[in-house]
């Protein structure tokens, strides 16, 4: 089961092979083996790094099985 590294949420759509959207905070994120990477979606599409913006105050706890 995976959920969102952001909020805990199971609110989650599989948008690519290792890629995931939350619908409860409109962040993308990939998970590959434990190397999560958080992207906050812009208005246009785009995606930034969200680890720029909250300064490593997330917590990133894979949840196995
Ligand atoms: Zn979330």
């Amino acid at each position: 089961m995976t959920t969102c590294p952001v909020c805990g949420q199971r609110g989650i759509g599989k948008v690519g092979a290792d890629q995931y959207y939350c619908w409860d905070c409109c962040v993308e994120f990939t998970v590959r083996d434990q190397d999560i990477r958080i992207f906050n979606v812009e208005s246009d599409g785009t995606l930034t790094l969200y680890d720029d913006l909250i300064q490593g105050t997330v917590n990133l706890e894979v949840q196995k099985g």
